[in-house]
């Protein structure tokens, strides 16, 4: 599968609406320090639900709209195209966050249909996207690669390679 393109709404420093369409193999976005390249991952990353504002460089989830307004609503909407096997067609997934004063409000949709944030990752699970995960590989990653214990290192191989998986089953099989 591959990323075919990215809607912003109101995301960092994104207005009304971007769209990024992303070619079949490799992409490179070049821009000014401060443009916004670093932002189109953070908009990745928050689409895909991943929690932590800090890991889209945000003290909290209300700043990551648009001009650090008081309230409105922000969304990341992405398409992925996927391969044969796994069906073709699109997978698009978007979630919208709603700021208000009081809080921060995330809602979750697959391929336009209203989800819960559980039923995302199953279906990212499904083709083996993970928000926390090395899909996407950012400044530092692979130092810190290189330099953990190997111990860890094989348990990050395990995961991508979808054996960890298989041990976390034969782990619950035992307790059984
Ligand atoms: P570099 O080449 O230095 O890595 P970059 O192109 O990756 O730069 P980003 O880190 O993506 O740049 O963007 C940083 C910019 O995003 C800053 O100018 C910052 O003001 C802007 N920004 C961050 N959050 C918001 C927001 N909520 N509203 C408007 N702009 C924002
Ligand atoms: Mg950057």
């Amino acid at each position: 599968m591959h990323l075919k393109c990215l809607e912003i709404e109101r995301f960092k420093s994104f207005g009304p609406y971007t769209r990024i369409p992303l070619l079949e193999g490799f992409t490179v976005v070049s821009g000014p320090n401060g443009s916004g390249k670093s932002n189109i991952i953070d908009a990745l990353l928050f689409a895909l639900g991943l929690s932590t504002s800090r890991g889209m460089r945000a003290e909290k989830l209300s700043d990551l709209l648009h001009q650090g307004v008081a309230k409105g609503e922000l969304a990341v909407t992405v398409t992925f195209a996927l391969d044969s096997e796994a069906g073709g067609g699109d997978l698009t997934i978007c979630r919208r966050l709603k700021v208000s004063s009081a809080s921060s409000t995330s809602s979750y949709f697959l391929n336009g249909n209203s989800c819960t944030l559980a039923e995302l990752h199953d279906e990212l699970a499904r083709h083996r996207i993970y928000p926390e995960g090395y899909n996407v590989v950012l400044q530092g990653d692979v130092t810190g690669i290189i330099t953990m214990p190997a111990r860890e290192r094989r348990e990050i191989i395990d995961e991508l390679a979808g054996v960890a998986e298989f041990d976390r089953k034969i782990e619950a099989a035992r307790r059984e």
